[in-house]
């Protein structure tokens, strides 16, 4: 169980004993990181300053993709990377990782050429394996406003479908978090690295505040990688080791509008005009549309969409779309950073998504850059470096993370996946796999939004109703009436259940409408 109670005694075994490997930070790079590092033998602890997937993680476009713009940027080695990583992302969590044809619209004035973006897409299937049945298709602009009635057509001269995955991002996070957990790993949510410990100059240990227990103490490592995402060069410089190379955080903002004003009928990527594509995904009872990408520099905690962010995206939609969209019709939204590496005299949208890796004097290890989708990948490379420098003498696995699925039980195929939901609720099942099946025998005696979060407190590490909320459901961004609807009975479950005092769940109740008003709002 990865629950409440647990978290008590991983916090006591990280006071007391010993690690080969601390990871700082609970995104999709920690976490992998940490179950390719527990997997092969390692003793590992991670550590993350809020809930898993606070940053980054959880406010991605939520694809399982390989970047068809970088193949512009003639970065052929990401694209063949990320591009073959979809396909063993979707093995490893089928009900999580679903299959989702995108559309791709040509016009007359803006974009590629019908030649260009037909070798494009070729050259994209073939770097990435894909199979033959999923291989791009070009479409006429007959065929084009078939598939989307809803595009302008004056300009459209025809498109192209070709196979990504959409995925949940804090849920694929919370997934390999609790596989690491599983592997023996020791992952817990609200601990901050404030501080290294050192002997020799070398690191050999951090000291750590529990920010859900109010207590600080020290751990031990033999190696810390810092994973912190944005706030990876925070740690260099708590480290004394930020020289050469730095972060460049670009930020991107994604919209939520109900369906209704923006009924397009599958995922779409479409041409702005001003050089840069934009996401329309349907999902549920919601279409979200993104992302943006401009230079960042305020505060990292409290990430927000501007009122030109919100407007540019709801232009953006108007121009290619017959929908007369206003910012009064977004519903939600959410705004996430990119820790990007600096490269001098390059735009917001020219910087590389490449990962690297960066070593200091004093042994901190840190990664920054990279993709959702190449967490595996940068959890192999990572992983290799460590072993190869601290633990050459130890008899170690190689990585074997491709064969590790990330839920227990899993399905072994999307078609399994398939046959399940016609048992229970494909929201459910997308969600939380198999062990949907106990939570709608809970609900028979009890509400199923309390049945979910009896759950997520006994499995996901649930310790506060942000939590649950916002990254174990994704009520915020996609079912914002349940969570309002939902914030009482769930604060009430909580308080019995934590014991929490009249003021903590004044402070959580005053957190959540918070959310749900910055989500609408825009300055
Ligand atoms: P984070 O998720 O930010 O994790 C770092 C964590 O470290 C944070 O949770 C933070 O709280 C923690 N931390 C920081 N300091 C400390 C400390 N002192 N102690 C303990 N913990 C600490 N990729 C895709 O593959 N597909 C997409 O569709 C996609 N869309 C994107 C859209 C947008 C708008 C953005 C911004 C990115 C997108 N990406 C996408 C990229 C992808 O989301 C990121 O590369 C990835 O989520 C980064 O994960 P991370 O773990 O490195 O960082």
């Amino acid at each position: 169980m990865f629950s409440h109670t647990t978290r008590t005694n991983l916090i006591k075994r990280l006071q007391t004993e010993p690690f080969d490997l601390l990871v700082i930070g609970g995104g999709i790079t920690g976490a992998g990181i940490a179950l390719d590092a527990a997997s092969r033998g390692l003793k590992t602890a991670l550590v993350e300053k809020h809930d898993f997937a606070f940053g980054t993680s959880s406010r991605s476009t939520k694809l399982i993709h390989g970047g068809l713009r970088y193949l512009k940027q003639l970065e052929f080695g990401l694209v063949r990377e990320v591009g073959s990583e979809r396909a063993v992302v979707h093995q490893l969590a089928p009900h999580l990782v679903l299959p989702e044809k995108m559309l791709l619209p040509l016009y007359e004035k803006r974009g590629f050429g019908s030649i260009l973006t037909s070798f494009g897409l070729k050259l994209y299937d073939w770097l990435a394996g894909v199979k033959p049945e999923d291989q791009r298709k070009m479409l006429t602009r007959k065929q084009t406003l078939k598939a989307e009635p809803l595009l302008q057509s004056s300009d459209i001269k025809g498109g192209a479908i070709y196979a990504e995955y959409r995925t949940d991002d804090a849920r694929l996070t919370i997934e390999i978090v609790k596989t690491a957990f599983r592997n023996s790993a020791v992952p817990v949510n609200y601990c901050v690295v404030t501080n290294f410990n050192y002997e020799d100059q070398k690191i050999t240990g951090a000291t750590i505040r529990d920010d859900y227990n109010n207590t600080v103490f020290n751990i031990k490592a033999k190696t810390i990688v810092n994973a912190a995402g944005p706030w990876v060069d925070e740690l260099r410089e708590l480290d004394n080791s930020k020289k050469g190379k730095r972060l460049h955080l670009t930020k991107g903002v994604h919209i939520v509008v109900p369906k209704e004003k923006l009924p397009v009928r599958q995922a779409i990527y479409f041409d702005v005009g001003d050089g840069r594509m934009i996401f329309a995904i349907p999902r549920d009872r919601i279409t979200y549309i993104g992302t943006t990408d401009t230079n960042y520099s305020d505060s990292k905690e409290e990430v927000r969409a501007s009122k030109d962010d919100a407007t540019y995206l709801v232009n953006a939609v108007n121009q290619t779309f017959s929908s007369k969209l206003t910012v009064s019709d977004i519903e939600s939204s959410w705004a996430g950073l990119r820790p990007l590496i600096h490269e001098e005299g390059k735009s917001a949208s020219e910087l590389s998504r490449k990962d690297e890796i960066f070593e200091s004097d004093s042994n901190l290890i840190s990664i920054a850059g990279g993709k959702l989708t190449g967490y595996r990948k940068m959890a192999e490379r990572v992983v290799d470096l460590v072993i190869e420098k601290y633990f050459e003498d130890r008899e170690l696995k190689r990585c074997y993370t491709a064969s590790i699925p990330l839920t227990n039980p899993g399905f072994s195929s999307y078609g399994e996946v398939e046959v399940f939901k016609r048992r229970f609720p494909a929201r459910l099942v997308h969600t939380y796999g198999r062990a949907t099946e106990q939570i709608v025998a809970n609900a028979s005696s009890m509400d199923l939004l309390l049945a979910e979060l009896e759950h997520c407190m006994e499995h996901e590490m649930v310790v506060s109703a942000s939590d649950f909320f916002i990254r174990r459901t994704g009520s915020l961004f996609f079912n914002i009436d349940r969570m309002e609807n939902g914030i009482e009975p769930v604060l009430q479950a909580m308080k019995d259940r934590l014991g929490w005092s009249e003021d903590k769940v004044k402070t959580e109740r005053q957190r959540l409408k918070d959310s749900i008003k910055l989500s609408g709002q825009f300055l």
